[in-house]
């Protein structure tokens, strides 16, 4: 997978570091665990985005874009990287918030990534819940064309088969790690939302013949819904890489009972994911996607489903700006 065949912009601080959590390992007394530090991708407090957002601004670099359109939840981690990936290339940055989370605290309205957006002077809109937000990017793309901008669209989460490379890039440099240091990664674990990170992931570990399975763990759709949408991004991503054949359907999956009451609403199992994390390794995970992420590793690793002797590495995608949204859960 040759990467350098497309276009692409330096925004990750990378190697991303690998790390080893022998305190949680410990505590949980089943599998080593370890942690892809993508929360240190380096742009903006980083996260997941910053990879993909280096070939999306590639892309968009090279269409003479004027004005990058995104989308998101209120508390986005996408758009805040956006809207920073925009100002460090000198452009607009519209950004649609959907009001998917009812009736949070003000806090989540205004502090944390959306105090970061307004830092970064992205032009936020606010849209209800339940609308095609796809649909809403294309009609404010049009208002902008009209007004003799060039936009550029980019889907919720950067997820798209151009934002997918950044999480193929990803798989190349922790198999490279894992080898460097004869580290025989027995299972990758992530938290997966617009799909982006863990088609990138499955391609490049699929692709490169790694025989490393990748479980996300899901923190809106049901099961079959999340995977299915993952396996249609993994087929793009294979096409856009050229790769041959397709990957078959069971490479897919998804655990997505760790959702609770629905995206963005707190669990006990997230709260006690964000506590334990931050008390045994000084890593702060975040409320919308590590946290629950994370919640679900800990109980398939108490249920037995990974085990003693087993290595498993859990991509931190960052978002612990959100923890600003958030308040009265951490500390009421
Ligand atoms: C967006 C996001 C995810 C999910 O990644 P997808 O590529 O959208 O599946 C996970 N964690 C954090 C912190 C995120 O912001």
């Amino acid at each position: 997978m040759h990467l350098s065949r497309f276009p692409r912009v330096t925004l990750c601080h990378a190697p991303t570091p690998l790390e080893h959590l022998p305190r949680l390992s410990r505590h949980l007394g089943g599998p080593e665990i370890f942690i892809k530090r993508d929360d240190c991708t380096g742009l903006a407090s980083g996260g997941n985005k910053t990879r993909k957002l280096e070939f999306l601004l590639g892309d968009a670099l090279e269409k003479g874009a004027t004005h990058l359109v995104t989308q998101g939840a209120t508390q986005s981690n996408h758009v805040r990287q956006t809207a920073a990936a925009a100002a460090k290339f000198g452009l607009r940055c519209t950004a649609l918030l959907e009001t998917r989370v009812a009736d949070a605290a003000p806090e989540y309205y205004a502090n944390g990534n959306v105090l970061l957006d307004r830092l970064f002077d992205c032009a936020l809109e606010t849209r209800p819940a339940g609308l095609d937000m796809n649909q809403e990017l294309v009609a404010v793309g049009e208002r902008l064309s009209a007004a003799g901008e060039t936009p550029y669209l980019i889907p919720g989460g950067g997820s798209n088969a151009i934002g997918a490379l950044g999480y193929v890039a990803c798989a190349q440099e922790l198999l490279m790690q894992a080898n460097e240091r004869r580290l025989r990664i027995d299972h990758v674990v992530h938290a997966t939302g617009s799909c982006g990170t863990q088609a990138g992931l499955l391609a490049g570990l699929l692709g490169m013949n790694s025989g490393i399975p990748v479980l996300g763990i899901g923190v809106r759709a049901p099961r079959e819904k999340q995977e299915a949408n993952v396996h249609a991004l993994l087929k793009q991503t294979w096409e856009h890489l050229g790769l041959p054949g397709e990957p078959a359907r069971e490479t897919v999956r998804a655990n997505c009972d760790y959702v609770g009451d629905g995206y963005g609403i707190p669990t006990p199992g997230m709260i006690e994911a964000v506590e334990i994390l931050a008390r045994l390794e000084g890593i702060l995970l975040d409320p919308v996607y590590s946290g629950k992420g994370m919640a679900g590793l800990i109980d398939l690793i108490r249920r037995g489903e990974f085990k003693q002797g087993q290595n498993l590495v859990f991509v931190h995608t960052g978002g612990s700006a959100g923890l600003f949204g958030y308040r009265g859960t951490f500390a009421p």
